[in-house]
């Protein structure tokens, strides 16, 4: 994907995939600062410990207590951000849904819904009901980002759940249900009818819950287009080219048939 968008736009570098285990975390952003890079990109479970390394944290990315990209100064000083929360309400807006003033339900509380809860927090919504299967961890998300805006954390089966999803404007599968195990995390039944699905998972692209929202009329988007856009937007800082995403996204299609065919 970045490495189609570096191609179209005659830019001379690469993205270079890289599995490290935990005792290389720091030689590796040692190694990030050397005037060749232009930046970096981590994804779980480095999305917390990359913070350690940086010369500094962006405030969102700081709130959200994770950094999934950074870039590189000129004087080789790193500073980290987190395009997750960015690229999900880049893809909100794409799908002409204004989430301001409205409620919306997330449910999973891990490292995806806290960008994604502090995005919807500083997009404008009233409040954001998190459920999740561990009440704990879905308190201590709600704990942290609390500060943001309302946030009230339930379980899964909590009684108040249908009727907060009954009046939110977005509902959100922060979850990996749908990528590890082939369900829905949750029935659309209660929603509105002018409410937007977001599934953040990307494999497979039609999960049972798009099928399902899909099949009740409701506005779906799918984790492949927050991909997309998150990765558009880290493009953009680390060469200043924006408008990548027809690119990003043609790119990611043909890998994901190739790699289906092979399968
Ligand atoms: P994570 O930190 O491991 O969190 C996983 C979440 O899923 C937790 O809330 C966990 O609940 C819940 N969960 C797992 N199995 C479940 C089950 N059987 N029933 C109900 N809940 C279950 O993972 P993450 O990094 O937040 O990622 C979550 C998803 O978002 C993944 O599918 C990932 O691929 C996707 N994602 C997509 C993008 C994108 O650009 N589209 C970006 C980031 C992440 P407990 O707390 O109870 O264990």
């Amino acid at each position: 994907m970045h490495n189609a968008a570096f191609a179209a736009h005659g830019v001379d570098a690469e993205f270079e995939l890289r599995a490290i285990e935990p005792d290389e975390v720091g030689p590796f952003f040692e190694q990030a600062r050397q005037p060749e890079w232009l930046g970096f990109g981590v994804t779980a479970p480095y999305k917390q410990v990359t913070m350690q390394h940086l010369d500094e944290v962006e405030p969102g990315a700081a709130a959200i207590g994770a950094v999934n990209n950074g870039l590189r100064r000129d004087d080789g000083s790193l500073v980290g951000f987190n395009t997750d929360a960015s690229g999900f309400m880049s893809a909100v807006k794409s799908m002409g849904v204004s989430v301001a003033g409205r409620p919306a339900v997330v449910f999973g509380a891990g490292g995806a819904a806290r960008a994604v809860v502090w995005a919807l927090l500083d997009a404008g919504v009233e409040s954001v009901f998190v459920a999740n299967r561990g009440t704990e961890r879905a308190r201590e998300l709600a704990t942290s980002l609390g500060v943001y805006g309302t946030v009230i954390a339930r379980g899964l089966d909590d009684p108040a759940l249908p009727a907060a999803m009954g009046s939110a404007g977005i509902a959100v599968n922060a979850t990996t249900v749908g990528m590890t195990v082939d369900d829905v995390p949750f029935d659309v039944a209660p929603l509105a009818q002018d409410a937007l699905v977001f599934d953040l998972v990307y494999v497979p692209p039609e999960t049972p819950l798009v099928r399902e929202a899909t099949a009740r009329g409701l506005m779906v988007c799918n984790g492949l287009e927050m991909l997309v856009r998150q990765g558009e937007i880290a493009f953009e800082r680390w060469t200043g080219i924006g408008s990548t995403a027809e690119i990003m996204r043609d790119a990611l299609r043909s890998w994901m048939s190739e790699s289906e065919a092979e399968a």
